[in-house]
């Protein structure tokens, strides 16, 4: 079936043209530039840009559009879904290695690059089967192409709709495929999420965006919003780091719904202003993708009293979110660590061993997910897609299974996360494979070995610290805490770089070879 949600979005443009589908305010030399796209002018531009693709592409693969928050990013999206392609978003913020690293793992045809910052040349290099456009390129599209899309060209059922590269633990992002039926069958549920049914678009609502486009938070918001006809605010990285303008856009916005990482509700709840009188429209608060403390959620009840705060949980292998729970007072006041909810329709959850024996209520073990919104796996590599997934019947249907290796359990009937079986953890919101940053520092010159550990402050991962053994000897200066710093940027994201550096002659090791992470870990 041609996608749902690429439906109900072409039925809002020809109900409401004029309505803004898309705000944001990008940084330049003269202060913030509002940017905006209506409902009517996102469905011509993706239809010309669809047309374009149509016209000059040879093949189906994959598009990787690269960009932070500009509408043209946004735009390019629903082209590629459009024509049938699906999308690969990068973050303008990652380092070049990266991007090289997923432009390698993907082998487009295409790339759109949506940020004037960006070099195509540095990522392309001499690649000539490989094209690019970029925001010169996608303003002559958009103003000239004439092109009339059907639902024949669309991406349907099992085609993939968007693969999201996540932390790898080999040192190399990985891409997650996920089909237009997973987020059909994800945005049947995210729209039940509320005391008094369903969101429709009978109430013209306003979404806040945070999660940059790279990472599947941002589905969360994007699609709801599409498919309910709402107007999504985006939230860039400079008014993240920006309070006044922050809190000026949140004003200038005064949303409905709000969607992030718990981690950003803690920044925005810092200063007072942040309450029901900055935003008097709040009606509902989204979590998802880490712990959401007692703290935060106590503190958001208080300061909002009209609004509703809702925790949901899941992996980007399966479309965002796969369980939510409404946090009321009489859930703060009974349980700490707070419950993830219940599983949505067309989803199962399991406990199960090591064996994959599935355990009773109140015994711990790995989450495992069972349903209709699990990723086909990983981007052209078969191994990690056969050690994480597989499929399960349930009630006579065959669905796919996801191995989360998160831990959790079942009580009361909800159900309760309690951390990881291996070494992924969650900093600020970012999901980090930890042996992706020790396998980059190996990258930068005189490294010999490397073992990155986080510091937990309350159960949380608050940072990391890089245990470093240099090839030469150890010289313990700023200047090379600096130098390693620096090279290991031009690796891996800002955010997956260790706040501490540590020189070492040797690492504590293991009766069987291995590093001796407890050891360690006790040294913090
Ligand atoms: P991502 O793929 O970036 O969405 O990260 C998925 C991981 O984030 C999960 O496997 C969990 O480890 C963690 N996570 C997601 N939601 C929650 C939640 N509500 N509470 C605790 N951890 C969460």
């Amino acid at each position: 079936m041609p996608s749902r949600v690429l439906k109900k979005f072409i039925e809002n443009a020809k109900s409401f043209p004029d309505r803004i589908f898309y705000t944001t305010e990008i940084k330049t030399d003269n202060g913030y530039e509002s940017l905006e796209l209506t409902y009517g002018y996102l469905d011509i531009y993706s239809a010309r840009i669809s047309g374009y693709l149509e016209n000059n592409l040879n093949s189906k693969k994959p598009v990787i559009v690269i960009g932070h928050k500009h509408p043209y990013l946004i735009t390019s999206f629903v082209a590629c879904s459009r024509s049938g392609r699906a999308y690969v978003p990068v973050d303008s913020g990652f380092p070049a290695a990266r991007i090289k690293d997923i432009i390698e793992a993907v082998e487009p045809e295409l790339i759109i690059i949506t940020d004037n910052s960006i070099c195509k040349d540095s990522l392309i290099q001499n690649n000539s089967a490989i094209q690019s456009i970029d925001i010169t390129d996608i303003e002559k599209i958009i103003s000239k192409e004439e092109y009339q899309d059907d639902e024949s060209t669309w991406v349907n059922g099992e085609d993939d709709y968007y693969i999201i590269f996540t932390s790898g633990s080999t040192g190399r992002p990985k891409g997650v495929r996920l089909t237009s039926n997973c987020l059909d069958n994800f945005i049947d549920w995210a729209v039940t999420l509320r005391e008094d049914g369903r969101l429709d678009d009978e109430k013209h609502r306003v979404y806040i965006n945070q999660a940059p486009y790279s990472f599947d938070l941002s589905v969360f918001d994007l699609y709801t919003s599409l498919f309910t006809g709402g107007t999504i605010g985006a939230i860039t990285k400079d008014m993240q780091s920006d309070n006044e303008e922050l809190y000026r856009f949140l004003k200038r916005m005064n949303p409905n719904i709000w969607i992030s990482t718990p981690s950003f509700s803690e920044i925005a709840l810092m200063a007072d202003i942040f309450n029901q009188e900055l935003m008097p429209n709040i009606e509902e608060f989204i979590f998802c993708g880490e712990t959401l403390t007692h703290k935060t959620a106590g503190k958001l009840i208080n300061r909002f009293p009209k609004a509703i705060v809702v925790n949901t949980f899941g992996p980007t292998e399966s479309t965002v979110a796969v369980t939510g729970i409404i946090i009321d007072e009489d859930i703060i006041e009974k349980y700490n660590p707070l419950p993830i909810g219940i599983p949505k329709q067309g989803t199962y959850i399991y406990i199960m061993d090591e064996d994959r024996n599935i355990l009773n209520d109140g015994e711990k073990g790995e989450i495992v997910i069972v349903g209709d919104t699990v990723s086909s796996g990983y981007w052209n590599n078969e191994e990690k897609t056969r050690e994480a997934f597989d499929s399960m019947t349930v009630d006579g249907i065959k669905y796919r299974l996801y191995h989360t290796r998160d831990k959790g359990y079942y009580k009361d009937g909800f159900l309760f996360y309690c951390g990881r079986l291996d070494l992924q953890i969650k900093l600020h919101g970012y999901r980090i494979e930890i042996e992706d940053i020790e396998s980059n520092l190996l990258n930068v010159s005189d490294i010999e070995k490397a073992v990155v550990m986080p510091e937990y402050i309350d159960g949380e991962v608050n940072s990391l610290t890089a245990y470093i053994v240099p090839k030469n000897e150890v010289i313990s200066t700023l200047k090379e805490r600096r130098r390693i710093r620096e090279e290991l940027k031009k690796y891996i994201p800002e955010y997956m770089i260790p706040r501490k550096f540590v020189f070492r002659e040797s690492l504590p090791v293991t009766a069987n070879g291995k590093v001796d992470r407890k050891k360690l870990e006790a040294e913090l």
